[in-house]
């Protein structure tokens, strides 16, 4: 068996001991006599590991005891309707900022569902291919808006959030899809958090929701049983048949960040990460980092040489000596390099060395 360094934006990489610990369990999981795939979601066994999932989250999220932990499919996509349908049912109002493919789409669907006359964006970055967080007035916010949307990390652009917008009484609602667990946040700032799994917490098909319980209960009239947050709430994400595996490996995932010091330790080995890969970029003659200064993204980062054949035989060289998925968002063109919790600092390491090594041979 040769494991690569698997630099992909979603589904990405996960911590080879969890991995290895599913693997040891996939057949009997405990001495239930089958595996976590096969079991009744109703079944006591399946019961103890949601239970279990749900209390790490909270452990080391530091979520407040107002909030819900929801577990759901249909990705961070799904949200971006649920979203207005459970929430823009106050004044009907909200704010957006478009910094990027995942904060438009969130916005476009708003704008779809409850009328684009009832969505601002307060500012975008457009401009220039998303490739900054635009700064933001207060004084442009809706005041009596019923949540305030951003993307705290734009995974295709390399850009995030350093500081949080200040909505005031206004629900803060942020995609934390490529970013949730790499660092510590505070959730009391937040009205409701999201995330698709496949970045940082385990496999596609979960969609992990955090929100603040006021806030539920108050979707509009005719939305579907399986968009409003009231029904998932109310039946401790059991409504239908939650993605049980998706679960139990979230769990084991939020198991191991515990074991390596929780988000305070993730932080660090996430700044020292990319401090590696951000530190070659600057100096390099070659490659050059598409994001500049504190908008800069700890999960993904961005670089091109700014000749797209040479990017090309860039992303084959890398493929051939086993960092694989290292090609760029088409709209942006170049490289990425997606960097999140799971990989380990020696696979960064060892593409700066590639990369200096490539650079020596191309100059
Ligand atoms: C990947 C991603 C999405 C889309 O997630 P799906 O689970 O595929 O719907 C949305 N937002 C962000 C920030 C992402 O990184």
């Amino acid at each position: 068996m040769s494991r690569v360094y698997n630099f992909s934006a979603g589904p990405a990489v996960l911590p080879e001991d969890v991995l290895k610990k599913a693997a040891a369990e996939l057949l009997e999981y405990g001495d239930s006599g089958q595996s976590v795939m096969e079991m009744s979601h109703r079944s006591k066994e399946y019961q103890a590991i949601i239970d279990e999932c749900e209390a790490l989250l909270r452990s080391v999220m530091n979520i407040p005891e107002n909030y819900k932990v929801l577990f759901l499919q249909g990705g961070a996509s799904s949200q971006f309707a649920m979203i207005p349908l459970n929430l823009m049912t106050g004044s009907g109002k909200a704010d957006f900022v478009l910094t990027g493919q995942w904060a438009s789409k969130a916005y476009q669907e708003a704008s779809k569902l409850m009328g684009a006359e009832n969505c601002k964006v307060i500012a975008s970055s457009k401009d220039k291919t998303f490739s900054y967080i635009p700064a933001l007035d207060s004084a442009d916010f809706t005041k009596d808006a019923d949540y305030f949307h951003i993307c705290m990390n734009n995974t295709i652009y390399g850009t995030r959030f350093a500081e949080l917008p200040d909505t005031g009484n206004v629900p803060l609602v942020a995609d934390m899809s490529s970013c949730i667990l790499s660092e510590p946040v505070d959730v009391s700032k937040f009205g409701m958090i999201y995330a698709g799994a496949q970045k940082n917490m385990g496999p596609a098909g979960l969609t992990v929701v955090i929100i603040r319980e006021d806030l539920i209960g108050k979707a509009k009239e005719g939305t579907p049983t399986m968009f409003d947050y009231k029904i998932h709430a109310d039946n401790g994400s059991m409504y239908n048949t939650p993605p049980t595996y998706g679960i139990y490996i979230l769990k084991l995932v939020l198991e191991w960040v515990k074991e390596q010091g929780g988000l305070t330790a993730m932080k660090a080995r996430n700044e020292k990460k990319a401090a590696i890969l951000y530190d070659f970029l600057d100096q390099s003659k070659l490659f050059k980092a598409t994001v500049e200064g504190k908008d800069r993204s700890l999960m993904n980062v961005p670089f091109v040489t700014g000749d797209e054949e040479k990017d090309a035989a860039f992303v084959a060289a890398a493929k051939k000596a086993g960092f694989i998925n290292l090609k760029g968002h088409r709209s942006v063109g170049g490289m990425r390099a997606s960097i999140y919790n799971a990989m380990p600092c020696e696979g960064v390491e060892a593409l700066v060395a590639f990369m200096k090594q490539f650079e020596a041979e191309n100059a």
